[in-house]
Order: structure tokens, then sequence, then C-alpha cells
């Protein structure tokens, strides 16, 4: 029986040892371990043997047992170990593989140009102001030069919310606020961009909703030249070294006098083609010096104090400097137009 027993246990370490994978291994398990395998066989006959041989053969078959089952455990967790390492490697990523491309999104070209020409101002010493864009009939016109009744109101009919509330048709009336916060006895340096709204019909040249950028210097002193050298630094640095400017008479209701300013043609340069229309200049902006009723009723007395004031489209300005030939461009957000336009 011992030798029986000894045999067994060989016989069943050697498959233990050349079992390739865990389903070979529990059928070596099932084999010699199971309740019909020969080691309970072996048990069984016990009872022919003598009670001095019982105990020992009994102990040698759960020695024999318990180390089939060690073998059998320890080749298991090896087995396990291995498939899963297999695994792991099968499913790695390869981390050498190109990524794929994030799309990374830029600012608005009418944000950009905005953010640019506030730059340029900031460099000569002016501050950003902001305003409301459902603004008072007094901010908007009456604060303006603009009484009720005035026929200029006709050119800037709006989106009127009550009789008195409407949404505003330019940024002066930022203008207006800042002035009237300044007691009439200190200067005003500033720019003011923004939204405005005006009842039109859209087309390639207008929308009911656009981008106003104005500007107003409040001082002793002011005169037009200081205007005009002010302007002049603008046009070169956003347009050019090589462009010059001109002064065109004009009326808006809030400056006396008023102006047009071109810039000549960079297309041309100055001989006339069809983009200024064969007249060699580009109408830019309008500005004048602060009509001294304008003045009087933000608390300034216009025999101490005067001004002046400017205003441009930066739609306009974009147009111009990038040849966006259509202002809807700026507002139905195809990504295809705006990422032309995203600084690298
Ligand atoms: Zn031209």
């Amino acid at each position: 029986m011992k030798e029986r027993l000894e045999e067994l246990k060989q016989e069943a370490l050697e498959k233990v040892s050349k079992s390739e994978n865990v389903q070979s291994l529990k059928d070596v398990r099932v084999e010699y371990l199971g309740k019909k395998g020969p080691i309970t066989e072996v048990l069984r006959g016990m009872g022919k043997l003598s009670k001095e041989e019982r105990p020992v053969i009994g102990q040698l078959a759960n020695e024999v047992r318990e180390s089939i089952a060690a073998a059998i455990d320890t080749k298991q967790t090896r087995l396990e170990d291995e498939e899963l390492e297999k695994q792991l490697e099968a499913e790695s990523i390869d981390v050498t593989l190109p990524g794929r491309p994030v799309r990374v999104g830029g600012p608005h070209l009418l944000t950009s140009i905005v953010e640019e020409i506030e730059d340029l101002f900031i460099g000569m010493g002016f501050e950003i102001k902001e305003g409301p864009e459902v603004e008072t009939d007094y901010y908007n016109f009456e604060a303006l030069n603009l009484p009720k009744g005035h026929p200029a109101r006709d050119m800037q009919d709006s989106f009127y919310i009550t009789e008195e509330l409407l949404l505003r048709t330019h940024t002066s009336p930022v203008q207006a606020r800042t002035m009237g916060q300044k007691d009439g006895n200190e200067p005003v340096k500033m720019i003011c961009p923004g939204k405005v709204y005006r009842r039109d019909t859209d087309d390639a040249t207008h929308s009911h909703q656009f981008t106003q950028l104005e500007g107003l210097l409040v001082d002793k002193h002011v005169r037009m030249s200081d205007l005009k050298g002010v302007l002049n630094a603008f046009a070169k640095q956003m347009f050019g070294a090589e462009r010059d400017i001109r002064l065109r008479p004009s009326f808006f209701p809030f400056t006396e006098p008023s102006v047009e300013m071109d810039i000549s043609c960079k297309v041309c340069e100055g001989k006339g083609c069809s983009v200024c229309k064969g007249t060699g200049w580009i109408e830019i902006l309008g500005a004048g010096m602060v009509h001294p009723n304008v003045l009087e009723m933000a608390g300034y007395d216009p025999k101490e104090y005067s001004g002046f004031a400017f205003g441009m489209g930066p739609e306009r300005i974009a147009m111009l400097k990038y040849g966006v030939d259509d202002i809807r461009n700026f507002y139905t957000n195809d990504i295809r137009f705006l990422e032309q336009y995203h600084k690298a």
C-alpha cells in the first residue's frame, strides 16, 4: 500500500508540473483528490489492514494528499499570474501613437478687433468705460443734444421697451454718464466699446445689432489739432504707417464742428479703384469737437472746458482691415469663417 501511495504521488506531481493551463490543473485535482480518485480508493481498503498499519498508512495518505494539493495550488497561482500578464500585454496602449487632435477655440474676430483698438487707446492714456445696453431716452438722446422730436432721431430708430426705455442706438450715453459723474470739474479721457441696436433691415452692410467704439476727451484747452493727432496715430497703427488721413466737414448733433475721417486707399495707393469707388479715400469714422450744449448738460462750463469725441464701427474696421465683405458674417457664427481669423 505504501508503494502504491508513493507511486500515486509521483504520478500526480509529474502531471502537475506538465500542466500548462488552469484547466488541466483542475483535471489533475479531480483525478487524484476527487471522491472517486485512487487515494480515496486506497483509504477505503484500509479495513483490511492490521491495527498497527492503519495509522501509518492513514498518515501517509494524508501527507500524499496534502503535498499534491499544495503542488496544484502553487502551480495554479503561477499560471493565473502568467495569464493576467499576457492579457495585460495584449491590451496595453501604445503611447507612441499620435493622439486625436483637440479643437481649440479662439476669440471672435470682433472681440480681437475691439481688444486691439482698446490696447491702442490705453497706450495713449484713455480709460475703458462700459454702460447699460437698455438705456433711458434721456441718456440715449436728450443728454446728447437730441431732444424729443429732433429730426436726427429718425436715423436712429430703436427697439423700445417703454416710452422712456430703449435698446441704446449708440455708445454715446456712456460718454454722457461718465461726464455726469465728474461734477463738471475733472477731465475725461475714455473710450467705450459695446453693442448697439437700430431698427434696420439686415443686408451686406447693415445689421440690427452691431458694435460701436466711441472715444471722448474733455479738458481745458482741447483743440481740433489734438483730435487730428489722436486719429492720425490710431489710423497709422491700425492700418499701416504709410496711410494718410483727411478730415471732411460733416454733421452730428452732439459735436460742432463735426468731421468724417477717411484714410488713403491701400489697394490703389490713392489713385482710385473699385474699393474706394474711384476717390482714393475710404471713410473710417466720425468725429468732432464736443457741442457746448452737451458739455453744459453734463455740468461743464463750455467757456472753460472743451473736448473732442469720435465714434467708429469695429465691424467696418475689421471689414476694411481683413477684407470681410458681408457684415452678417460677424453674427451668423459660421466656424469656417471665424476660424480664419484665429491668431496662432
Ligand atoms: Zn482705391
